[in-house]
């Protein structure tokens, strides 16, 4: 998505730089295209709100008729504050979460929240909470693939859900506690490839097909999140169509195995909102390191914006297309050359220009010159929401562009006093 450069001047101008700036359009026509494939009646979406969790972003959920997935008692009390409902009819609100830490075991209580839980130990949890609701299990079926393997979600190496042969004893203990399962639930990521992704979500239906004689109480299968967002090209991005027909299978399939109607949740994250939002900086400074014995030059574009803004190449080595406003991209005969693209912070890691392999994996780009503007496309999921006040430097303003095309801050830059809002000095 390119936004016309006179318009992010003229808010760079107003706002300063860097800042985030939310499309409402290409946002609503990824809600759209989750309506489409959850349009068959009994399959429920619900957005993984940890990818971006701004009260407007959860408006157009709500109104969209989208479900929660939360994984913190703040999520669930953000959620709330948007204008979602708590309650178990229906379970709008789910806390999927290995560990209950801080308030999620009374957010949980008081909001009538259902809890998906990923270790066994936590039915105890629950109960000593005074918890004695309806529940969720999150299982990790011994598969999956995520978008990084640091990200992976199944399989011997991830630390998320019950291990498949310790749920049946882990549903003991909730028959135990008066704690029914109503639903079963796995994350098995979002795999690069949509065949794999495909092929994992049929096995992972199939083994719920075969443990539903063990879960009568059940009212819900959820497949989890990770349609995949094309951060390379927009042009490649999944396949919808086998998409809707593999979770209308999924949903006949078990409806059949359980002779009754079961409902059928995806709840994916990154894909309704990474491609709606840019991160939008501001060149410093181009300089250039020299050849030696050391190793070999390199340009470096200075930005504004760093890893406190956009943690994603630095964490997971992820790819974000760059641009340099008002430079055609779409001219082949723009001169271009190997360019990193570098941040303020006093980290060498703080990098936009980077692969899972490479520190340094220069652009090719047109060069910048001080004061152009640079934007980081694809930032709307894991972009502000993994945002951080390392180097206090503050979090960088986030706007809205309506399809009118009113622009609206939705949040502030903050500045040193939010920064010491929680510090003091308390007896304990
Ligand atoms: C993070 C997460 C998601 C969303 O994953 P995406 O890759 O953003 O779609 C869904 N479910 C659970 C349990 C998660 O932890």
């Amino acid at each position: 998505m390119h936004h016309p450069p006179a318009l992010l001047r003229s808010l760079a101008e107003k706002v300063g730089t860097p800042f985030w700036l939310y499309d409402a359009r290409v946002i609503r026509q990824r809600i759209a295209d989750i309506q489409f494939l959850t349009d068959s009646e009994g399959v429920q979406a619900r957005f993984a709100m940890k990818a971006c969790p701004a009260t407007k972003v959860l408006r157009e959920m709500l109104a969209a008729g989208i479900w929660i997935d939360a994984v913190s008692g703040n999520e669930v009390l953000r959620a709330l504050h948007a204008g979602f409902s708590g309650g178990h009819h229906p379970p709008a609100i789910a806390l999927t979460a290995d560990v209950f830490r801080d308030n999620a075991l009374d957010v949980i209580r008081e909001h009538g929240v259902l809890p998906n839980i990923g270790s066994p130990g936590q039915i105890a949890d629950l109960t000593r909470a005074g918890y004695t609701g309806p529940i969720s299990l999150r299982v990790n079926p011994g598969f999956g693939h995520g978008h990084v393997n640091a990200c992976d979600t199944g399989g011997p190496s991830s630390k998320h859900g019950i291990w498949h042969a310790d749920l049946l004893s882990t549903k003991d203990a909730a028959a135990r506690a008066g704690l029914a399962v109503t639903m079963l639930h796995a994350h098995i990521g979002s795999g690069p490839q949509f065949q794999e992704l495909h092929d994992n979500l049929t096995r992972l239906a199939a083994d719920f097909v075969a443990l539903l004689p063990h879960f009568p109480d059940l009212t819900a299968v959820s497949l989890g999140g990770g349609i995949p967002h094309n951060y390379r090209d927009h042009g490649a991005q999944v396949p919808m169509e086998p998409l809707h027909e593999l979770f209308d299978t999924c949903h006949r399939r078990l409806c059949a195995a359980a002779r009754r109607d079961l409902r059928v949740e995806i709840e994916p994250g990154r894909y309704y909102v990474a491609p709606g939002c840019t991160l939008v900086t501001r060149v410093t400074d181009v300089k250039q390191t020299r050849t030696n014995e050391k190793g070999s030059g390199a340009t470096f574009a200075m930005v504004d914006a760093g890893f406190v803004d956009l943690v994603r190449p630095a964490m997971y080595g992820s790819y974000h297309a760059i641009d340099i406003v008002g430079r055609d991209d779409e001219d082949p005969n723009m001169a271009r050359e190997p360019i990193v693209i570098a941040g303020p912070l006093c980290e060498s890691g703080d990098i936009f220009t980077r692969d899972d392999h490479e520190l340094l994996a220069p652009r090719q780009l047109p060069r910048p010159v001080a004061g152009d503007l640079l934007t980081l496309r694809d930032a709307g999921a894991y972009g502000y929401a993994m945002s951080s006040n390392y180097n206090s430097i503050g979090r960088a303003p986030q706007l809205w562009l309506e399809e009118s095309g009113v622009v609206e801050m939705i949040s502030r830059r903050e500045t040193v006093d939010d920064l010491l809002k929680a510090e003091g000095s308390w007896p304990v």
